[in-house]
């Protein structure tokens, strides 16, 4: 059985929790166990894909297709693990499953209740299968919201339940900080476990978010008034990138603190693969600037997979990526003067679109290194078919219903297994032999992840590759384009799908390491 690891927040939201227990997974791994990382948000919608990007940022895809919040993505690039649907639950999903047990008949009649019945459902999804030595298990929102309640009940029974000593509770708290004074204030730490501990749990450890660490003595009052060692109150000093947390708890021990819980021997950790990000961050190294030119920047966190995979190629070249955000809507020629590639990432609807094709014509015309994922594959091909194979008409039917519709939706295809009308999650795709795509993944058969709606038109490959735009990646039934690219340009490659859902810091995604040093060589 795996022990279990639940992460609550306490005082306020967005004191990064999911960083918190990805650090806590990059440590039990550089120890040598094995993690999975699962997290249940207790809001009312079924899934996050229908929520509004100006309040969630990007939707995040998993390999199974299923859309979720962009915690996801800090576990799977932190952890190198591969996430599913199971591991992003909703308390709308929760209730779904519930009440649709309850129309069937399975509760016979019994009336259903928040205990054991919800209970019960949400444990049900905490032990659901994983091979691994870990599970850490984050509790959106904050200790004390109504619709969290139901789960600090589920997760003090599981506790009950598995025995006290296979559960560990971590809890992030604030320490603000009053300027005027010059204090650190204890006070919301102890009202958080306080509120934490009228739902029956005692946390284990404390990380108290603060911009300095806490003093010994600071540590000793929190853990007199919260009810443990001075040790396990570890400080969450503010740090400038998120993957100096690792280090910052394990020179806290944190690890030790683990260890002494679920009686595991002491070890020390190999924390190399962190320090060379840390080494890479503080490194004085050339700058490489890519223009990205997308729709969404005023939305935080709208790019947040793509600026990371741009800063993992950055690790693996050696080179700062600088990003400069170009707008699709207001671009011009002088907007690329100072970049060294150009990135036309997805988008949705036609805002911008224009200016999207112009920055791929831009890049074609002048051969300078581009990158297109998904739209950016999309207005790729338009353009190449309005200003190289000469149709001025050609256009997405997302875009222009009276178009050469180079762009389409691709009816005759099998998309039964797909989510609404979205193709989304892993797809395999088939590589060309000879291509830059060959070279850049160094075998011939991949699976990336998808979110989209529209193809580029197989019945327009013969004309683009007479005119020398390559189709290099392809749906093994041969139907849908996967990848395009121009082998007479010095590096012109399109995807359909997201790559950067498949980055991580450790080896970057081939794709963006092979951008990236291309742009870095002009
Ligand atoms: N809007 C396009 C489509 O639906 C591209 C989507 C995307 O870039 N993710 O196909």
């Amino acid at each position: 059985m795996p022990k279990y690891i639940f992460v609550t927040g306490g005082v306020v939201s967005s004191l990064g929790k999911g960083v918190s227990a990805a650090s806590l997974g990059a440590l039990l791994q550089s120890r040598g166990y094995s993690v999975h990382a699962r997290k249940f948000d207790p809001y009312l919608n079924i899934d996050p894909g229908t929520m509004s990007p100006l309040q969630h940022g990007e939707v995040y895809v998993t390999n199974d297709g299923f859309e979720t919040d962009l915690d996801l993505g800090y576990y799977e690039r932190f952890l190198g693990v591969k996430l599913s649907r199971n591991d992003s639950v909703s308390g709308g999903r929760i209730y779904w499953d519930v009440l649709n047990a309850e129309r069937r008949g399975d509760y016979l009649g019994s009336t259903v209740q928040m205990i054991p019945h919800v209970t019960n459902k949400i444990k049900e999804y905490i032990v659901s299968p994983t091979n691994t030595d870990f599970v850490i298990c984050e509790i959106g929102g904050t200790v004390g919201d109504i619709e969290g309640k139901i789960f600090l009940e589920s997760i003090r029974q599981f506790a009950n339940d598995v025995g006290r000593k296979n559960v560990m509770f971590a809890h992030l708290t604030l320490a603000p900080y009053l300027e005027q004074s010059g204090e650190l204030k204890t006070k919301p730490t102890q009202m958080s476990v306080r509120r934490l501990l009228e739902n029956g749990i005692q946390a284990d450890i404390l990380f108290v978010r603060s911009p300095r660490m806490l003093t010994s003595d600071e540590c000793a009052k929190i853990g007199m008034f919260c009810n443990l060692p001075a040790k396990n109150v570890i400080t969450s000093m503010d740090v400038d990138n998120i993957y100096k947390i690792p280090l910052v708890y394990d020179a806290q021990h944190v690890f030790d603190i683990m260890a002494e819980h679920f009686g595991l021997p002491n070890a020390t950790g190999d924390m190399s693969k962190i320090h060379k990000i840390e080494n890479h961050l503080n490194a004085d190294l050339p700058i490489c600037t890519i223009g990205v030119v997308g729709k969404y920047f005023d939305i935080a966190d709208a790019y947040k997979s793509l600026n990371e995979a741009l800063f993992h190629s950055g690790i693996q070249n050696n080179v700062h990526v600088k990003i400069k955000k170009i707008n699709a809507e207001t671009v011009s020629d002088e907007d690329f003067a100072d970049v060294d590639g150009i990135l036309v990432p997805g988008g949705f609807g036609h805002r911008g679109i224009e200016g999207k094709i112009a920055a791929a014509r831009y890049a074609r015309e002048n051969n300078i290194p581009y990158m297109g994922i998904c739209l950016g594959m999309q207005v790729a091909v338009i353009e190449f078919m309005r200003d190289v194979v000469g149709d001025e008409n050609a256009n997405s039917t997302e875009f222009s219903k009276n178009c050469t519709p180079v762009i389409d939706i691709m009816s005759d295809c099998d998309r039964e297994d797909m989510g609404g009308t979205l193709r989304l999650g892993a797809y395999p795709c088939d590589i060309k032999t000879g291509t830059l795509a060959e070279q850049i993944y160094g075998m011939q058969h991949i699976s990336e992840r998808h979110r989209h709606r529209y193809e580029v038109n197989i019945k327009y490959k013969d004309i683009l590759e007479k005119n020398g735009m390559i189709i290099s990646g392809i749906s093994p039934d041969g139907k849908l384009p996967e990848m395009v690219e121009v082998p007479s340009h010095k590096f012109f490659i399109a995807g359909q799908f997201h790559p950067e859902f498949q980055s991580n810091p450790f080896n970057g995604h081939p794709m963006f390491n092979a951008f990236v040093a291309a742009a870095k060589k002009k």
